[in-house]
């Protein structure tokens, strides 16, 4: 099939590689003139693993294709993919604006009939706005051109995006036209060999599985986060609770990691914008409010740490702080809405400096915070220790989880671990002199 595809972020390279290795031919479409380049050439502007090797393989086989020029883009697939990204706007609603670009680009181009599948997050009610912008663009022309508009929202993750999107849990498709649906089974038949996948819906009810489904996970998060800062005070240690109470099977043990907060470019913005929608239709989504709330605070929870150890805000300037993990999670460079940035930012406001250190996201970090003289970035992990006043852990990435304390000990000036992601022993730590503090564990109090 030919399929054109808007946007080559995380979503649309990912989307655009994966259904090239299985046999389609796929145009990629992005306004940004270099990374389009980049692409040509074999050079992927994101750290995503397996993804590569899949963009080079298929680039070369003249199966996956780039271009900045949106006509051709048109011209090309039955199916155009809409992949762009959706931040957040001032009031925490999702900006549509590329995603209208999108459309609009579709309505002026098109000559032949086409399916539109919107893969980017977006409200519900935006594949009627994705209907509208190409219709207008149509009637403009004066001509007379039948489309579908198919909501398909995407479930990888960062870190493991290709096996997400090679091995899903569940393909929804939001269409109501059996002539959309056929096409998007064949499209997708190659991922969906072993059990039928697909779960096909109406539009509305696709756009808000995607919302609902983020939703749930930060709750999740928060909802540990609130229990972990309730452990700390009553002196238990949410580690041992996490496993208790993940035995039972209605809970389970995924996704209940307390930590420094959630990150990353989905959940804070679309439990902003899911509720920011429920108030445009009159309904006060007082659970995600809460939510938000936590998240935000626990991304503070290291530096309230740092400063009790050290006795206030104050006693931070001239410290010096190794930090380990700047991406938002580990696997992938991205630091939309890291923790690691608020605590680096209150480092700075204090005065203190930081020597960090990240397995992929050093020149991201670079990108966004350039040159400055409380930032250095080191070539390791060790090197990020030495002369540092204490370690701050932000990022669970399994290269920092057996570290050599004795090693570390003899860099560091004390022997002191802020630890956001519970990654070390605090029994195990305290018997070695360590001072070590952990997100709720009564052992750190
Ligand atoms: P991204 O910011 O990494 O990439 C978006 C790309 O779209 C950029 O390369 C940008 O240049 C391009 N673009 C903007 N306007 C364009 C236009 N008019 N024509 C062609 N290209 C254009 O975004 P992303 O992380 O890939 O996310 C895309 C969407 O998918 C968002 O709605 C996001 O919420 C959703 N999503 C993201 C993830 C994730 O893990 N990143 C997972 C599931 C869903």
């Amino acid at each position: 099939m030919k399929i054109t595809i808007f946007g080559t972020g995380y979503v649309g390279l990912v989307t655009g590689a994966c259904l090239a290795e299985v046999g389609h031919n796929v145009l990629c479409v992005d306004v940004d003139q270099g990374k389009v380049e980049r692409l040509k050439q074999g050079i992927i502007p994101i750290y995503e693993p397996g993804l590569e090797p899949i963009v080079r393989e298929n680039h070369a086989s003249g199966r996956l294709a780039f271009t900045t020029d949106a006509a051709e883009g048109v011209a090309f697939g039955d199916i155009q993919f809409i992949a762009v990204g959706t931040p957040p706007d001032e009031d925490g609603s999702a900006d549509l604006q590329y995603v209208r670009a999108v459309a609009r680009s579709i309505g002026a181009h098109m000559t032949t009939s086409k399916v539109v599948v919107n893969k980017s997050t977006v409200p519900v009610g935006t594949g009627d706005q994705v209907r509208a912008e190409v219709q207008g663009q149509l009637d403009q022309r004066g001509l007379s051109l039948t489309f579908d508009v198919v909501s398909n929202p995407e479930f990888l993750k960062e870190g493991a995006a290709v096996n997400d999107f090679m091995k899903p849990d569940r393909i929804i498709v939001g269409t109501t036209d059996p002539h959309s649906e056929r096409l998007m089974r064949e499209l997708y038949a190659p991922f969906n060999r072993n059990h039928d996948r697909m779960l096909v819906m109406d539009l509305r009810s696709a756009e808000l599985t995607k919302y609902a489904a983020n939703a749930m996970l930060a709750t999740k998060i928060s909802f540990m986060n609130e229990l972990a800062n309730l452990a700390e005070r009553l002196g238990a240690d949410i580690e041992q609770v996490r496993i208790g109470i993940g035995s039972d099977p209605r809970i389970g043990y995924h996704f209940i990691y307390p930590g420094c907060g959630y990150g990353g470019s989905c959940f804070p913005k679309d439990v902003q914008a899911l509720h920011r929608t429920a108030r445009e239709v009159g309904y006060e989504a007082t659970l995600l409010d809460a939510v938000e709330a936590v998240n935000n605070r626990q991304k503070s929870r290291l530096i309230d740490l740092i400063q009790r150890h050290y006795g206030g805000a104050a006693a931070l300037a001239g410290k010096t702080f190794a930090l380990w993990g700047l991406a938002f999670k580990p696997n992938t460079d991205d630091m939309r809405a890291a923790p690691s940035r608020v605590v680096m930012e209150a480092l700075w406001a204090a005065g203190a400096r930081v020597q960090a250190f990240d397995p992929e996201a050093m020149e991201e970090t670079q990108r966004i915070y350039g040159q400055r003289d409380d930032l250095m970035l080191c070539g390791t992990r060790d090197a990020a220790l030495k002369g540092a006043d204490a370690l701050i852990v932000c990022t669970e990435w399994k290269s920092f989880r057996a570290p050599d304390f004795a090693l570390m000990a003899e860099s560091l000036r004390e022997k002191t671990i802020f630890d956001g992601r519970n990654v070390y022993d605090p029994q195990r730590l305290a018997e070695q002199g360590w001072r070590y503090y952990g997100i709720g564990r009564g052992l750190s109090v």
